[in-house]
């Protein structure tokens, strides 16, 4: 099944990344990746004291005070995880960028324990450039670099070469960026009108949110499940405000029409996000009958008749697609 052969960044980890860190901050060695382990999903609270003690553990340091260690940190030395998340998001929202969390630290957020090597966000495209100067303020510096790993791996392995390229910075983690090499920690700065152009949130303004129901909730809603020491991170604590991102049916939904949108590398990169996305939601709550067949088809076709589905996807949802699929 396409699900158990894929996840996230597969290649790209499993060629390029002797270790990766997990989003419990884990490290790995290369013989235990694979796709990142599922377990079940947890209910909104856990009952298991041990459990949300864990949680307690995960989310303890994260924005806090000014006695954290990391707060010392220049922003471009601090690690991966909500604390930093939370802190470039609320740069951006400082400076009028509306932003959506996406990639490896939305996925954790959705409790997907997927490896993280990168804090991604969604911006509007017309507000790139007020973005790319705020994290320079803070010393985040934009890669020029066309050689660098990360702009050879978008320039080899991404198909749909009329997208615009995501603005990346290179983060300095030091000992531990050694582990992963360098070139692959990053902050980076995606169109939202490339990933996620049915979730309208500009204009709307950087403290917008609707409702798990609808589009855009912030990271710490309530309804957001609270992860494990063996799943992705989870709701964010109250403490850690600003964060938003799409809720899970319309992130879902962005990573179908990116997949049937897509051909090649950028396809097969799409997919191996959604099978792990999927998996802690429910297909019916996705806004389209053909997102939920399509949804629930992924993951009980056998691979020699999902060309079909695909196919049939396509045709139903027609102008949803990109609009500039398989340029
Ligand atoms: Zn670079």
């Amino acid at each position: 099944m396409l699900a158990q052969m894929l996840y996230r960044g597969g290649l790209r980890s499993l060629l390029s990344c002797p270790f990766s860190r997990f989003s419990n901050g884990t490290v790995v060695r290369p013989g235990w990746l694979g796709r990142p382990r599922m377990v079940s999903a947890l209910t909104n609270e856990p009952s298991n004291p041990l459990l949300q003690s864990a949680h307690n553990q995960l989310t303890r340091h994260a924005c806090a005070s000014s006695s954290s260690r990391n707060d010392l940190l220049p922003l471009a030395r601090q690690p991966f995880g909500i604390e930093l998340c939370g802190k470039v998001a609320r740069l951006l929202n400082g400076n009028g960028v509306e932003n959506l969390l996406w990639g490896s630290h939305l996925m954790a957020t959705y409790t997907v324990p997927v490896v993280i090597q990168e804090l991604a966000f969604a911006i509007p495209r017309s507000q790139v450039h007020t973005a790319i100067d705020s994290l320079e303020a803070e010393g985040v510096s934009l890669c020029r670099d066309r050689s660098c790993s990360w702009s050879r791996w978008q320039e080899t392995a991404w198909q749909r070469s009329s997208d615009q390229k995501p603005a990346h910075f290179h983060l300095d983690h030091g000992e531990a960026g050694d582990l992963t090499g360098p070139d692959w920690n990053t902050v980076q700065l995606h169109a939202m009108e490339d990933v996620l152009w049915e979730v309208s949130a500009e204009g709307r303004g950087v403290g917008f949110s609707n409702g798990m129901d609808n589009d855009i909730i912030f990271a710490n809603d309530p309804g957001l499940r609270m992860g494990s020491p063996l799943q992705g991170w989870g709701r964010f604590p109250a403490s850690c405000p600003g964060v938003r991102l799409p809720t899970w049916q319309r992130y879902v939904e962005a990573l179908i029409l990116l997949a049937l949108s897509s051909d090649g590398y950028a396809c097969t990169f799409w997919y191996g996000e959604l099978c792990h996305a999927a998996e802690v939601g429910n297909p019916d709550r996705l806004g389209h009958p053909t997102f939920t067949k399509f949804l629930k088809g992924l993951s009980v076709h056998p691979q020699s008749t999902f060309r079909a589905e695909i196919a049939e996807a396509r045709e139903s949802l027609g102008s949803r697609l990109h609009p500039r699929r398989g340029s």
